[in-house]
């Protein structure tokens, strides 16, 4: 038996189940403070004999596994998380092997294992809700350097109607700070969930995102790109992004049919648990 964690800045998503991704109990819990949350999530893996846990994390985190700091949540804006060892407090408790990754790189190997990209070495994982993050498999291997990638806050240009200054605390208007579901929210001044019918709102939207989507297909080339996250459910935006994304690439790539390459989550919203139990397989494995 497996246990997973999906922690994420407004819940935590804790299950239980095997590396095949059956889940046999789920439990959610509200990201209030780590001492708050933190009790609940151990008090729900104490009901099970655990052999090992996964946790797909909101970052940035610490993935390095040499630094002193492996296992932290580190410079997140919501404060009472900042520099702390989420790792660590799992192993004070349970003396099991932890695997930890971003909850994007977890949705990616979800995906890549059992969901859209099954069967393939390569694929790119992105969410579009609160923020914007992608996690990647590339050549079998979740995609890690010198830390994780932070594929949401790259740089795209400005749509020239578009005067909205963007809401990255970090640099206003990159990729996140421009097309997250907040940064719509205030562009348009209503939740993207009310927004359905404004055909200019999605238009902008795909034209941002098919430009993110450009970038990841000429860095990484991966075989299958999967968007998930809360704006994704305006399935209406699909083919806009198709629509963009042939302007921008202008055949310079030889993409597959774009309706079969860039897809929803084949496992819904349970990309990112199910990728935290394999998470966990992996760090019994090892
Ligand atoms: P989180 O990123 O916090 O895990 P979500 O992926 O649900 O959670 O993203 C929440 C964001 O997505 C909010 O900004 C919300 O307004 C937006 N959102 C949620 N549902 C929809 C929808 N059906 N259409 C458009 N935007 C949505
Ligand atoms: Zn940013």
């Amino acid at each position: 038996m497996l246990g997973a964690i999906e922690a994420g800045g407004t819940k935590f998503v804790c299950a239980v189940g095997d590396h095949l991704g059956n889940i046999m109990d789920r439990v959610t819990i509200p990201t209030t403070v780590p001492e708050e949350t933190m009790k609940d999530v151990i008090a729900f893996f104490k009901k099970y004999p655990v052999e090992a846990i996964g946790i797909g994390s909101f970052g940035p985190i610490d993935v390095n596994l040499e630094s002193p700091t492996y296992g932290y949540i580190t410079s997140t804006p919501k404060t009472a998380w900042k520099n702390y060892p989420l790792v660590q407090t799992i192993k004070d408790v349970f003396s099991v092997p932890v695997g930890f990754n971003t909850d994007v790189n977890a949705a990616a190997l979800g995906e890549a294992t059992l969901g859209a990209a099954k069967g393939l070495d390569s694929c790119l994982y992105m969410t579009v809700g609160t923020g914007i993050g992608a996690g990647a498999i590339v050549q079998g291997n979740l995609l890690q350097g010198l830390s994780h990638p932070e594929m949401g806050h790259i740089l795209v240009r400005r749509h020239p109607d578009d005067s909205y200054k963007g809401k990255c605390p970090y640099h206003h208007d990159c990729f996140e700070g421009l097309a997250a579901g907040p940064a719509i929210e205030e562009r348009w001044g209503d939740k993207g969930a009310n927004l359905a019918d404004r055909d200019e709102v999605w238009d902008l939207e795909a034209y941002y995102i098919a430009q993110a989507l450009m970038q990841y297909i000429l860095i990484l080339s991966p075989k299958k790109m999967i968007l998930g996250g809360g704006v994704m459910h305006q399935e209406q935006i699909f083919p806009l992004i198709y629509k963009h994304l042939t302007a921008m690439v202008n055949e310079y790539v030889v993409l597959p049919e774009l309706s079969e390459y860039i897809v929803l989550p084949g496992l819904g919203d349970n990309a990112g648990i199910t990728g935290s139990l394999l998470l966990a397989h992996q760090a019994l494995q090892q």
